[in-house]
């Protein structure tokens, strides 16, 4: 009986090496991505149209939640804050929360990627979160993943079967999340991290900054071109 999962899906190395490992794993795999007014919206979605392409996907979902750029609060969703670069990211901060937090993400996005789930009887609802993350955001972290898992239990319909949050990189830093896509042949050459959506990965930003510094440790050559 084919086995079906939601992946979701940004765009970048996390998202890209959990599906690959769901696609490992047979699953029939169907992506679910969010437009909510993130500076990277366009080049995320290029992303995962390449990546669905790769890896054989024909079921992409998207989704649009302008609630997140109406809200404001965060330097991904409101222009008028300037993310931080260069000497002002700390990568290593643990339990600071940056100017790039977007209020309740991971919470918001799940719940809709769940309804989708139940909706087509998904048994596993795939996500990219991982140690690296949960250094400055608690909604990567392995308690987060249990919590919800115990409310969607409460959350589906009596004659459905709750899907199970499956975060495979849970306990991974980036480098071991690199090596973890090659092995599971991922294709980290499609994928986009940039917080600030350009064409390039302008090289300085938080999530290159990490980008960059993962493939350097993992010791594999960087398929991304910087603009800096
Ligand atoms: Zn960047």
């Amino acid at each position: 009986m084919t086995k079906t999962a939601v992946c979701v899906c940004s765009g970048g190395i996390d998202s890209t090496v959990a599906a690959a490992i769901a696609s490992q794993e047979s699953y029939e795999l169907h992506f679910f991505h969010a437009s909510y007014g993130q500076r990277a919206e366009a080049r995320e979605k290029d992303a995962v149209e390449a990546i669905a392409a790769y890896l054989g996907v024909n079921n992409l979902k998207y989704v649009e939640l302008p609630f997140f750029k109406e809200l404001g609060g965060s330097s991904l969703t409101d222009n008028n804050r300037k993310v931080p670069v260069g000497a002002e990211v700390n990568l290593d901060a643990e339990k600071v929360t940056p100017s790039t937090w977007v209020p309740c993400r991971n919470l918001v996005l799940l719940a809709h990627a769940s309804a989708y789930a139940e909706v087509i009887s998904a048994e596993a609802l795939f996500v990219g979160f991982n140690a690296e993350e949960a250094q400055s955001y608690p909604d990567n972290e392995k308690e987060f993943v249990e919590r919800y898992n115990a409310v969607l239990k409460k959350a589906v319909a009596s004659y459905s079967v709750a899907p199970t949050v499956k975060a495979p990189l849970v306990d991974l830093f980036k480098p071991a999340i690199i090596r973890k896509g090659i092995e599971v042949k991922a294709p980290l050459q499609l994928t986009y991290s940039c917080y600030l959506g350009e064409e390039k990965h302008c090289g300085i930003c938080e999530s290159c900054l990490h980008r960059r510094r993962g493939f350097e440790e993992a010791s594999v050559d960087d398929p991304t071109v910087y603009k800096l």
